[in-house]
């Protein structure tokens, strides 16, 4: 049996010497920008406990990047950037009317190999073929455990059979290579590993397990329901019989293929923010709905990037607000977040 090196101290990759700027766009400490995740709404159907505290389904009235800005922006970034990578997150950006539209247009645009979303799933059974055909190519699907009156709990719906059926629908779709994404909160869910795993093992899904954040509503309690990494290991020690880590790059998980008692394999990704930050190898910023502009997830927002779209768009004032935020990112991120992940697009 192969255990899994621990190492808290080990950089993922040297930040001055190993990341090459893609293009024009870099910050302070060589890093490049890659990467764009892009918050389409703070809208969504749930109300995961970890996550926010009420559920928003509506945001009528608030100040939103329309189709024709996204698009712009993506554009440009693509072209004068290099971006080749978008991930649409929110809030869920199911929650968001012109979805399939925005899908489309962002994959028609040279340059951007990889479109990919993050949701809760609730829509994903009536839709996943009709994102699909957009041309939409990777998803992420948010489920913290199988147990229905523990899902019901955490999420504050009674719809994991909904969320199931969506995953089907999404793998029918060809949605893959499929992530479930599961945030490990003491007491709520860390005993859930073993059959997130082996759910996995029989889907031919990836499982990811992120390390809570000091942000949102259990900032305040985050210290005794952190569940570090080392910690999930021991949780899946018995169900884990071989780990072979594999390479990282720019991926902010540490992954393994893995293989369980019962010989199935699978792959798991360990999301580490806290025991192990993954920033040296950062290659990414994040737009939210209303268009400010996060050069850190944990950090605070350097300002919007609305008056470089509207009334119409001004290229190099859109530079300038993204070198002045790259410029400002810190080489770490602080400890404790500002924003709430809704708004910022986790
Ligand atoms: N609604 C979508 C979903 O359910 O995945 C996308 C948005 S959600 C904010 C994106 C990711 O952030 C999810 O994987 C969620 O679990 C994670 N997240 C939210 N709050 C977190 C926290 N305090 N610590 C760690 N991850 C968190």
């Amino acid at each position: 049996m192969r255990l899994p090196v621990l190492d808290p101290t080990r950089p993922v990759v040297p930040a001055r010497s190993g990341s090459r700027p893609e293009r024009g766009l870099a910050d302070s400490y060589g890093r490049g920008v890659g990467y764009l995740r892009l918050s389409l709404t703070k809208a969504c159907a749930m109300r995961c406990t970890y996550c926010r505290p009420e559920r928003i389904t509506s945001t009528r009235g608030e100040p939103m990047l329309d189709v024709d800005e996204i698009e712009t922006l993506i554009r440009f970034l693509a072209e004068r950037h290099g971006l080749s990578k978008v991930r649409l997150t929110g809030g869920d950006p199911t929650s968001r009317r012109e979805l399939t539209e925005i899908i489309a247009r962002i994959a028609s645009i040279p340059g951007i190999h990889d479109v990919a979303m993050t949701t809760n799933g609730l829509t994903l059974e009536r839709r996943a073929k009709e994102y699909a055909a957009a041309g939409l190519q990777r998803i992420n699907i948010s489920l913290d455990t199988l147990d229905p009156e523990r899902f019901a709990q955490l999420t504050g719906v009674d719809e994991l059979q909904r969320v199931l059926r969506g995953l089907d629908a999404a793998i029918e779709a060809g949605l893959g290579p499929i992530r479930l994404n599961s945030v490990v909160v003491k007491g709520q869910n860390e005993f859930d590993l073993p059959s997130l795993v082996r759910f996995a093992a029989q889907r031919g899904l990836e499982a990811r397990f992120i390390e809570l954040m000091p942000m949102g509503p259990l900032a305040s309690v985050w210290r005794e329901r952190y569940v570090p990494e080392a910690r999930m290991h021991e949780i899946l020690r018995q169900t884990v019989v071989d780990w072979q880590p594999l390479h990282q790059g720019h991926d902010a998980a540490r992954r393994y293929r893995v293989m369980l008692d019962d010989g199935a394999e699978t792959i798991i990704g360990f999301i580490t923010p806290m025991s192990c930050n993954f920033c040296a190898a950062c290659n990414r910023i994040r737009i939210a709905a209303d268009g400010t502009f996060y050069p850190c997830l944990m950090d605070r927002p350097i300002g919007t990037i609305l008056p470089a779209l509207r009334p119409g768009f001004d290229r190099e004032l859109l530079d300038a607000i993204l070198k002045r935020g790259l410029d400002g990112k810190r080489e770490e991120h602080p400890h404790d977040g500002y924003g709430v992940m809704t708004h910022i697009g986790g």
